[in-house]
């Protein structure tokens, strides 16, 4: 069956959200032909590839009657919304004549999405104190907390849930941008006005310093004057857990032995990646579905995917110690080897179909080297662990211990850049998002000073791309048409910005 179609909304002004909302849902008939079909065909053909009005009339019926006992309340529900109509149509066109109609009545009355307050003890209060420690590796109820203090304390900052993992834990992300007054608003217009960067942190979740600093750095966006006035300029989405599961594991066994590398929290819950079939409609693991949905809704310039080190290849959930190999090759076997804080796979574009791409890519390389370079602490660490490398690797087997520097920084880029077309899938359409980036730093599993150093690294990454954006020079341009009886405007902003630098802030 094609994916339903939106295609009427209402809404009620001093109202939140929609009121009633139409899907339509193309069908192949009217009637229920399975009867007659299945003497053409076998029934499990005839069930995969007919669906029929009645059927999704009588689905949508069953549908409410699970509603009202108590089951499937995320299903087809909205929160606010009072009725649904689904336009059941038989033929090409839309057409009011063709078409069965059913109705939900009160979808949205029964949202079983928990509220975010419930986070937080009501007798907390803001009085100006660290919110983001930087001791131990920060579970998911200790994070989501932090980020309903910020919501609660600054109108900055809005915090939404975002989805579930597979054994159950909420996960939430969180919205950084100047207050808006009007109860409707779109993601859409938002990021077509301004820049907009997504921070998705902790997918390997023993990986334990990307959530201590992007909650950081939204800390500081929000009590930091200078960082609050990027977010006139810049949406910030700040996404803290993208595998809650292994990150709750990886906090619980810290606990017991903190100096361990803490591997059975680097999956899911099921021994396989936490973003494993995510493009899929309906994947095994809930939590793989939130990138995307957030990449989708924000369709942001710049997507970031933080990362650490450096246990991966050492042990496999449930193979036991699987050696120095790591998807089949041997080389991989560096990945054993502290090396700093460092950016693996730096790509870029290099394309006469995005002819800003390549330069804004090293513009952005410029921003991190230089921000990671200006921690002393971060520098001497980097130096340090580099040279230990060199001595002990690349020396002795440049193969496999490669260390391309850039600026004092180890940046592995690739020899050429790529041309953008394999690139269609979520977070790296290039006409959407001109730049994606991963980093690495030796957090396995980090805490207390160690924890300090290794997420001051990660927050001077995560400012650098923000004031990449902040300077850049983005201009809306506007174009209007007319036709009968009305006009369209359009509204477009050139990706990355044609002039890189504002001159105003330099
Ligand atoms: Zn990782």
């Amino acid at each position: 069956m094609e994916k339903p179609s939106a295609q009427l909304a209402k809404v009620k002004s001093e109202t939140l959200g929609l009121t009633h909302l139409a899907l339509r849902v193309h069908t192949d008939t009217e009637y229920d032909l399975r009867d007659s079909l299945i003497t053409l065909a076998s029934p499990e053909s005839v069930d995969r590839t007919m669906v029929s009005a009645a059927q999704i009339e009588e689905t949508i019926r069953e549908i409410s009657l699970l509603h009202k006992a108590g089951l499937y309340l995320k299903e087809l529900s909205y929160p606010g919304l009072t009725s649904l109509e689904v336009w059941a149509e038989w033929a090409h066109q839309l057409d009011p004549g063709k078409r069965r109609t059913a109705v939900m009545a009160s979808p949205g009355s029964s949202t079983a999405n928990p509220h975010w307050q419930t986070l937080l003890s009501s007798k907390w209060e803001y009085t100006g104190e660290r919110i983001v420690q930087w001791e131990t590796p920060i579970p998911p109820n200790e994070g989501h907390e932090m980020l309903a203090k910020m919501s609660t304390t600054f109108p900055e900052a809005t915090m939404y849930h975002a989805g579930q993992s597979y054994l159950g834990k909420d996960i939430w992300a969180m919205d950084l941008m100047p207050e808006i007054s009007q109860t409707h608003w779109s993601h859409m217009k938002a990021s077509a006005f301004k820049p907009t960067v997504i921070y998705s942190a902790r997918q390997h979740a023993n990986e334990v310093s990307s959530t201590s600093h992007v909650l950081r750095h939204a800390e500081l966006i929000l009590t930091d004057p200078k960082q609050r006035s990027k977010l006139n300029k810049v949406n910030v989405v700040i996404h803290p857990f993208t595998n809650p599961d292994g990150a709750q594991i990886a906090y619980d066994l810290h606990q017991i032995t903190p100096d361990y590398i803490l591997h059975a929290g680097y999956l899911g819950s099921l021994g396989r990646d936490a973003t494993s079939g995510g493009d899929a409609d309906h994947p095994i693991y809930p939590e793989s579905k939130v990138r995307g949905e957030l990449w989708e809704t924000w369709l942001p310039d710049i997507f970031l995917n933080p990362h650490g080190y450096p246990s991966h290849q050492v042990v496999q959930l449930f193979s036991e110690y699987t050696g120095l190999v790591r998807q089949g090759r041997v080389t991989e076997r560096n990945w054993g080897f502290n090396k700093g804080w460092f950016m693996p796979g730096f790509s870029f574009i290099d394309s006469p179909d995005f002819p800003r791409h390549k330069d804004a890519a090293f513009l952005i390389r410029d921003h991190i080297t230089s921000k990671i370079n200006s921690n002393r602490d971060v520098f001497d660490l980097n130096q340090r662990m580099y040279a230990r490398y060199r001595r002990y690797g690349a020396d002795h087997d440049p193969d496999v211990f490669r260390l391309p520097m850039t600026d004092s920084v180890l940046i592995q880029m690739p020899l050429k850049g790529s041309n953008g077309s394999s690139s269609g899938s979520r977070g790296y359409n290039p006409r959407v998002t001109i730049w994606s980036g991963t980093t690495e730093a030796p957090d396995e599993t980090a805490y207390g000073p160690y924890m300090e150093l290794v997420a001051k690294a990660g927050l001077s990454w995560d400012e650098a791309i923000l004031d990449y954006l902040y300077q850049g020079n983005h201009q809306i341009e506007r174009s209007g048409s007319k036709f009968f009886g009305g006009v369209s405007l359009r509204m477009k902003r050139p990706r990355p910005p044609k002039s890189p630098i504002n001159e105003n802030d330099q």
